[in-house]
């Protein structure tokens, strides 16, 4: 008996996976609606070349163009990266649900929260997730990335394009890495099967959460040799 009730509560929680609280009436899978409200927004200044938010709230006052010490030293291959929420607490715990239970019905809640809070961007042609190599899309059974961009697409109203950029070859999780390996590990790991519809676009890759950027500069690096226009690093959370 307490075999399958513990089943049951995997696949029917009615705890929250953050809290413990009951879920009650929330129309959100394994999360209470107070811990889904309790999101943190990145609202303030943030450089506006690789979005890592800026400790004074004057950064930008005299110079809107002001970047931070690591883009000065090291730009990166994107144009502009940005993110919605900080990766802690409750979003913390939603992004490693949806990709680590795995969640899949966590795609379209986290997906219109991401689309409603994204800060204004201007002139876009295409949206692209990140691709999940083969091998990590049997696994998990879905790219995380992929149901985020397909959630901007509608909400946006932004053409999408989900199978040009690919993986054409595994990686290791970059979770488990550190800054230099991570940078090896994806080096060479993504290409375009049809480079020529990316050439001159304003492109907006979507990932689910920005860490080093190593993943997001070396698909930018992808994009802009095959021409793109402009390469915006779009996520759902950034870990700082
Ligand atoms: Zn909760
Ligand atoms: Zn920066």
């Amino acid at each position: 008996m307490r075999f399958y009730r513990r089943i049951l509560d995997f696949l029917f929680p009615t705890s929250c996976a953050f809290c413990n609280d009951p879920v009650g009436d929330s129309t959100i899978p394994f999360f209470c609606s107070s811990c889904w409200a309790d999101f943190t927004p990145i609202l303030g200044q943030v450089c506006p070349r690789c979005g890592r938010p800026f400790d004074s709230p004057e950064a930008l006052a005299h110079s809107p163009d002001h970047t931070c010490l690591a883009c000065r030293r090291d730009p990166p291959l994107f144009d502009q990266a940005l993110a919605v929420g900080y990766f802690e607490g409750s979003l913390r715990e939603a992004v490693h649900q949806f990709k680590y239970r795995p969640c899949r019905s966590l795609g379209k809640p986290l997906g219109e929260w991401m689309a409603k809070n994204v800060r204004p961007l201007t002139k876009i042609d295409l949206v692209m997730p990140v691709p999940l190599h083969g091998r990590r899309l049997k696994e998990r059974g879905f790219n995380q990335a992929l149901l985020l961009a397909h959630r901007m697409s509608e909400t946006h109203r932004i053409p999408y394009s989900c199978d040009n950029l690919y993986r054409a070859r595994p990686t290791r999780p970059q979770v488990e890495l550190t800054g230099a390996e991570r940078i090896r590990n994806v080096a060479g790991a993504f290409a375009l099967r049809r480079p020529a519809e990316v050439e001159n676009r304003s492109v907006v890759l979507i990932d689910d959460v920005f860490t080093t950027g190593a993943t997001m500069n070396e698909c930018a690096s992808v994009l802009k040799q095959a021409g793109a226009a402009q390469v915006t690093a779009f996520t759902l959370a950034r870990a700082l």
